[in-house]
């Protein structure tokens, strides 16, 4: 039997917490759904796979995922994503006879239950594996139990929910508005739907505590990898008329003013690029464009904390970050302490992951005349 896979990774599902969405969050050093492209890539009973992504994560997934598998932008909806990858399918020369359709937020999913699907749609038109429910059911509300239910005869769904081909193309033609999964598609269509055991370990990617949960089960498999980065950045601002320079988050008062879109703090500038290098995620003009109104005068913080945002959110935490700030004056050591505070508190961390350190550079050079000042930063994150 020809089967084709199908990895649904088109949503914006933002619950994990931080602006990427749960797919391509970081897990042992690979984005989620890379995970769960390999898992299908590598099955030998599926010969081709196709992965449905939203049309502003192309550059992402060119960035992130192997090359091979066709690509197509999602729909407004999870069945329309999955409608758009079944009608690439049906337009190949010679469409699959079936089709296992994947959550791209399940990165665990085992090649033995890929397997148990595959095999079902041997005998059933549609195979999909679950797990009974074993935990007593409530009722609840305004924080009370209101009430039980019977957990016999009911399953926690799980994917890949397996179809033969046509049957599944004809459901999802003839869907109309949303559903919970393709399970509901087919059963809207009359088909008939076998259950085949699942895996705990299949689980998906939804709140913060997923990925912590996903990456504690790949290292007790042995395929746990901890993933280390650094970056550096480097920024400079001239000085100009004024009274105070800010400088890693602190307004030093002084007999001139430093120049620039925001607010010119060169410091918190250099560690923001550090913290985007270590993520390949551009630099903070790229983030926070100088020709945007929105950033004249901006406090910096708000780009550093930004960028934290950014390792956050793909699964990285700060180890450490460090600092040098090279300038004849002001002089730096009296607001150093106020200097690495702010940067914790803009990154989240605690003061002693915070370096920071100035210099001058002995009279040479531009800041040696003291026309500018210069910074330079290095930045570590870890993941998981
Ligand atoms: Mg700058």
């Amino acid at each position: 039997m020809d089967i084709a896979a199908v990895i649904v990774a088109a949503g914006r599902g933002l619950r994990a917490g931080g602006p990427v969405a749960k797919q391509w969050q970081t897990l042992a050093g690979r984005p989620v759904l890379a995970h769960a492209l390999a898992a299908f890539a590598s099955h030998p009973a599926v010969a081709r796979t196709v992965v449905v992504i939203a049309a502003e994560d192309r550059e992402r997934a060119r960035a992130l995922l192997p090359a091979g598998p066709l690509v197509v932008a999602g729909g407004a909806t999870r069945a329309a994503s999955v409608r758009a990858a079944l009608e690439v399918l049906a337009a190949a020369a010679r469409p699959p006879d079936a089709v296992l359709v994947h959550d791209g937020a399940r990165p665990l999913v085992g090649a033995a239950l890929i397997a148990r699907v595959a095999a079902a749609l041997r005998d059933a038109p549609a195979a999909a594996p679950a797990v009974a429910v074993t935990d007593a059911l409530w009722q609840g509300a305004g924080g009370r139990v209101t009430g039980t239910l019977a957990r016999e005869g009911l399953f926690r769904a799980q994917t890949p929910q397996g179809f033969r081909f046509a049957p599944i193309l004809a459901a999802h033609r003839t869907h109309a508005g949303p559903a919970d999964d393709d399970v509901a598609v087919a059963r809207a269509a009359g088909l008939d739907v076998a259950i085949v055991e699942g895996e705990e370990d299949n689980l998906k990617i939804t709140g913060p505590g997923d990925l912590a949960r996903a990456a504690a089960i790949l290292v007790a498999r042995g395929e746990g990898a901890m993933e280390v980065r650094t970056g550096t950045g480097f920024d400079v601002h001239r000085f100009g008329p004024g009274d105070s320079v800010t400088l890693c988050g602190v307004a030093i008062p002084f007999a001139k003013g430093l120049e620039g879109h925001s607010d010119a703090d060169a410091g918190l500038h250099a560690l923001a690029d550090a913290i985007y290098g270590a993520l390949a995620e551009g630099d903070i003009g790229h983030h926070f464009p100088p020709t945007d109104p929105a950033w004249k005068g901006a406090a910096s913080s708000r780009f550093l904390a930004h960028a934290g945002g950014l390792a956050r959110a793909r699964g990285f935490r700060i180890a450490n970050v460090d600092v040098t700030l090279l300038c004849e004056r002001p002089r730096i050591a009296p607001h150093a302490a106020a200097m690495r505070a702010a940067i914790a508190a803009a990154l989240g961390i605690e003061v002693g992951r915070v370096g920071l350190k100035a210099t001058t550079t002995e009279g040479l050079g531009f800041t040696g005349r003291e026309e500018g000042i210069a910074a330079m930063a290095a930045a570590t994150l870890v993941a998981p």
